[in-house]
Parts: structure tokens; sequence; C-alpha cells
């Protein structure tokens, strides 16, 4: 039977690269409505995850299938899983020379609204429209002029990404370390600004190696990844125990 209220679901998943097996047997299921939590250690294979949902193409589905909102997604391009709503944050956000911020964005918003059978929008009522957002993300306005993330710092490439997700209005979100390089203030603001975009028409996935956005977002599942497959799935209690006693004391299902 279909669940319409599965946005993601991800069955048997093997990866390889350049002959290496990163992903070996994944299985996660994403509801709409839900907010999950990926953490792991450096290297067990958090990102490799995300960029193959988003459909990257350096890495080899082997086995498995992946599912977004019933349809298998697993070997489409990535331009049409986006199109489709997948939005993935990179954990490091690429430089784009030579074009601006505002035209990128705009550019983005308006294929998503093509998409979606919505008017675009011309450039100065986006120009109004990213500007409210700007606010709510406590970004300055200088930062529409500039190249993509060119020249920006670690946080401020975290904003840009965190200002595309609330811009696009994805069905499935996946944030890979937004917290990363992120002072206190910046983590609050930016943890308020995801709690604020979840809803139930759509889903976050957060990848993360601290407990502070953990703390503050409190996702409704928090699973653990390790040498390529998801270990343990539970609350945010999970997080918790990491931080105390890392992550050798949990105790595994595998
Ligand atoms: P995490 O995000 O959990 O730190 P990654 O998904 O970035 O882990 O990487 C998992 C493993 O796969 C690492 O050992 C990494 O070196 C390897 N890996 C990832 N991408 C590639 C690639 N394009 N080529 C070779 N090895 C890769
Ligand atoms: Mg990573």
């Amino acid at each position: 039977m279909i669940n319409t209220q599965e946005i993601l679901r991800v069955e048997n998943l093997h990866v390889s690269t350049n002959n290496k097996e990163i992903i070996k047997n994944l299985n996660i299921s994403i509801n709409r409505g839900e907010i999950h939590a990926i953490m792991g250690k450096n290297g067990s294979g958090k990102s490799t995850l995300a960029k193959v949902i988003a459909g990257h193409p350096s890495y080899e589905i082997t086995k498995g299938k992946i599912f977004f909102e019933s349809e298998n997604i697993t070997y489409q391009e990535p331009e049409s899983r986006a199109h489709k709503g997948i939005f993935l944050a990179f954990q490091y956000p690429i430089e784009i020379a030579g074009v601006s911020n505002i035209d990128f964005l705009r550019l983005a918003y308006n294929c998503r609204q093509k998409k979606l059978n919505k008017q675009e929008v011309d450039p100065l009522s986006f120009f109004k429209l990213i500007n409210k957002k700007l606010q709510t993300i406590d970004m300055n306005s200088s930062f529409l002029n500039r190249h993509v993330n060119e020249g920006f710092s670690g946080g401020e490439k975290k904003k840009n990404e965190v200002l595309q997700m609330s811009l696009l209005n994805s069905q499935l979100s996946i944030l890979d370390e937004i917290d990363s390089g992120l002072d206190v203030d910046a983590l609050k603001n930016i943890a308020n600004n995801i709690k604020r975009f979840a809803s139930d028409r759509n889903a976050i996935l957060i990848i993360t190696h601290y407990q502070k956005l953990i703390d503050y977002i409190k996702p409704n599942y928090v699973h653990i990844m390790d040498k390529g497959k998801i270990v343990i799935s539970g609350n945010e209690t999970i997080a918790s125990d990491i931080d105390q006693h890392g992550y050798e004391c949990l105790p595994t299902n595998q």
C-alpha cells in the first residue's frame, strides 16, 4: 500500500565510488511533518548519503532504491530531483564566480515556480521577497550583490544555504553540517529558522556532529550512522548520550 505521508524512503542502499563501497545496506523512511537527524563519526558516509539522495553523479548506486513521494528516483538526474522538491544544503557550499547571489537566487526561485505552475516573479518583486527573508535570517542585504558565496565566511555560507532552503520551500530539505563554523548566536538563529520553516507539509533531514543543534531543534528521530549504515535509531536522548560518552558508548542493533 502506498503511504502518502512518506516523503523519502531509502531501501537497502549500497553506494560505491572509485571501487570503494561507502554505503552498505542503509534504510531510512521520512514522513511529512517530521524532522530527522543523522549523526556519526567523520567518514561514516553521512555526506555521501545526502549527495546520493540529491543525485550527485560521482557516486554509483550498486544496490537498493530511493523513493521520493512514492516515485522511484534511484537513477534520476539531480535537476529532476531538485524540480520535484529535494533540496540539499552542502557541507561545503560552492562559490560561483561572476554570478551575483540575487540573480542566482531568483533563477532558482523562478525555476521552482515554473515547475509548480506558478507565476515567475520580476526582479523588483523578487527583491522585496528576498529582503523579507534576509531580515528573518539576520543577513545583510549587501550579500545579494556579491558573487555566490565568494569571500563569504563559513557562517555566512551556511546562512546563504538556509536562505535558499526557505526560498525554494522544497518538500524535503537535507542540511549537511549546517551548524559547522557558526557561533552560538548564529547557531540559535539558524535553528530557529529551520524550526519556523518546518511544517506538516515538508520534511527535514539534518546531518550534524554536534548536540547543540539537536537540543535547539528537537528532531522527531535521531539516527546514528557508522561505516555506511544506520546502526541505531531513536529519539533525541541518543544525542545527549553521545555528547557525554562518545559514539563508543552506544549499543548497536547490528
Ligand atoms: P561523513 O560526511 O560522514 O564525514 P563522507 O560521506 O564524506 O563521510 O565520506 C565517507 C567515506 O567515503 C570517507 O572515507 C571518504 O573519504 C569516502 N569518500 C567520499 N566521497 C568520496 C569520493 N568522491 N572519492 C573517494 N572516496 C570518497
Ligand atoms: Mg560530511
